[in-house]
Formats: structure tokens, C-alpha cells, sequence
């Protein structure tokens, strides 16, 4: 009896649509939460414009929130802002629909082979041919409508990394290269390390800046939406953290007397437990700077 209650309650809760959000960002643009990770939605006559797009088991739901949105039609573009599932579970659905999808060359590489992280064993299937991106480019670009995109080659998080940004709504998406909470994945596999997460925050920076502009939105994947200052903050905090796990390495340390060190200790109340992220970044030393690399 216990145990068939307990399977129904497991089912019950597989099948659970997920909590999906929906908050407006600017004239015709929203912020849709709870697909797995932040995805933006352009809405408009020419069809939406999506970056990113939740994990693939909630790309039904997503599709059917962006559907619902004022004056919605079919999505014709989509950005992935990088190769994670996070931000590619919508483009098997939409490749199939005859969306464009748009992604820095490195990521329609990623995703076109079988990927292990060494650090935990967790594996990502390659994705069809139709769910890859079928336009990539590799430094920078604009859309018809005036929206720019841009690669940021320092490496914050993966190789493959892209900026969209909406200039009508001053609305900056930026994906995993800066965090709205928590630490950081630490993705060196595919190229992500410690000093890119400090130069890619300094090229936001930048592309806020550029045009005396300080009031950008900027949309991260993960958490809700960050400031000029927030990001200036950042630049900081990984800054002194980088400085600190340097010396360290050019010292002989391995990582778990990195980790040990506590070298983002002054953080760590108001954004969590960095051992992870520590032990990560220290790796990812190595993948940069090693001889042996
Ligand atoms: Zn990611």
C-alpha cells in the first residue's frame, strides 16, 4: 500500500508541468523563467526571437509560455549562448520548425559530438543535425530588426560564449558569463576557466559602456538581472579570487589545499559554499597555464 502511494506520488511528480514565469523586460520583450535556465522572448510581426531555450524536457512548456505572450507568433530566430542543455532544449523543436538557430562556431561544434566532464563523470549527448545551429559565425553580427550579437572570447564559461543585445530596450543577455546567484560552473572541458570569467565580465563592462550607455539590463542565465554595477562588482570579486589562486599554483598548491585556503571566504555568506567552484577554477588553472597542458 506505502509503496504504491510512493509510485504514484513519483509519477505524479515526473509529470509535473514545470513553474514557469513570465516577467516583461521592455516593449515587446520578456524574461521567461523556470525552463532551466533564463530565456529572453522578442516578440513582434516578423515572429519571435528567442535566446535560449530551456532544457529539452521543458521545451513543450516554454513554447507554450512564448506562445502566450502579446503579440506572439512562430519562433524564427533562436541564440544559444552556449552549448549547455540549460540553453539548447528548445532547438531539436524549433530546428524542426525551420527556426534559424544562432551560435558561436565553437558551440555548433560542441554540440555536434558526445561530451564527458571529467570531474563528475556527467555525460551530454551530441544533438541531431537538425537541433545544431544552422548559422554561426565567429566574432560578431546584427539581425534585420537592429538587434547585435557578439562572440566574448575570453572564455568565462565555455569557448563558445555569445552576447545579444537588444538595443530598443537597452537589454544585454549574456548567458553564463556572468551569474545572477550562486557560483559559477567552472566548465574547463570546453574551455571555461578562472581568468576568462574576469575578462568576460570586463568585455560586459565594455559593451555596456561603449556608447556612454550605463543603464543596461544585463540578463545572466542563471538568477535574476544585474546592473553596470553589479557586474563592476563582480570584475572584483573573481579579480581578487584569480589573484589569490595564482599565487597559490605558482606555489606548488594542488587543488584541495586550494580549496582548503578558503580563497573566496569574505563571499561566501552572501553567495554560498565556493568549494566546488574553487576546486573547479584552480582545474582550470591548470588546463590554461600548466607546461604540460
Ligand atoms: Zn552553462
Amino acid at each position: 500500500m506505502q509503496a504504491a502511494s510512493a509510485g504514484l506520488a513519483t509519477r505524479y511528480a515526473f509529470g509535473q508541468a514545470p513553474n514557469i514565469t513570465t516577467a516583461q523586460l521592455g516593449d515587446n520583450l520578456y524574461l521567461i523563467s523556470g525552463a532551466g535556465g533564463n530565456v529572453i522572448a522578442l516578440t513582434g510581426s516578423a515572429g519571435v526571437v528567442m535566446v535560449d531555450g530551456g532544457l529539452a524536457q521543458n521545451a513543450d512548456a516554454l513554447a507554450k509560455a512564448v506562445a502566450a505572450l502579446p503579440s506572439s507568433g512562430p519562433v524564427r530566430t533562436l541564440f544559444n549562448t552556449h552549448w549547455h542543455p540549460e540553453q539548447t532544449g528548445s532547438n531539436e523543436k524549433l530546428g524542426k520548425a525551420g527556426a534559424t538557430i544562432i551560435a558561436q562556431e565553437n558551440t555548433r561544434l560542441w554540440l555536434q559530438q558526445n561530451i564527458t566532464w571529467p570531474w563528475n563523470g556527467q555525460k551530454f549527448q551530441k544533438l541531431p543535425k537538425i537541433a545544431q545551429p544552422n548559422k554561426t559565425f565567429y566574432d560578431k553580427g546584427t539581425l534585420d530588426s537592429g538587434i547585435r550579437y557578439g562572440y566574448i572570447p575570453d572564455a568565462a564559461h565555455t569557448d563558445g560564449d555569445l552576447y545579444v543585445y537588444f538595443p530598443q530596450q537597452n537589454v544585454l543577455a549574456v548567458g553564463d558569463a556572468a551569474y545572477g546567484q550562486g557560483w559559477p560552473v567552472v566548465d574547463w572541458w570546453t574551455g571555461g576557466w578562472i581568468g576568462g570569467i574576469v575578462g568576460g565580465l570586463q568585455r560586459i563592462q565594455s559593451v555596456v559602456t561603449k556608447d556612454g550607455n550605463r543603464d543596461t539590463k544585463i540578463i545572466p542565465a542563471v538568477g535574476p538581472a544585474l546592473s553596470l554595477a553589479d557586474i563592476t562588482a563582480q570584475v572584483d570579486m573573481y579579480g581578487t579570487i584569480y589573484d589569490r589562486l595564482n599565487q597559490m599554483i605558482n606555489k606548488g598548491r594542488g587543488p584541495s589545499e586550494a580549496v582548503e585556503a578558503k580563497p573566496a571566504k569574505e563571499y561566501e555568506t552572501k553567495i554560498g559554499n565556493a568549494d566546488e567552484f574553487i576546486r573547479r577554477s584552480f582545474e582550470s588553472l591548470w588546463a590554461y597555464l600548466s607546461p604540460d597542458a
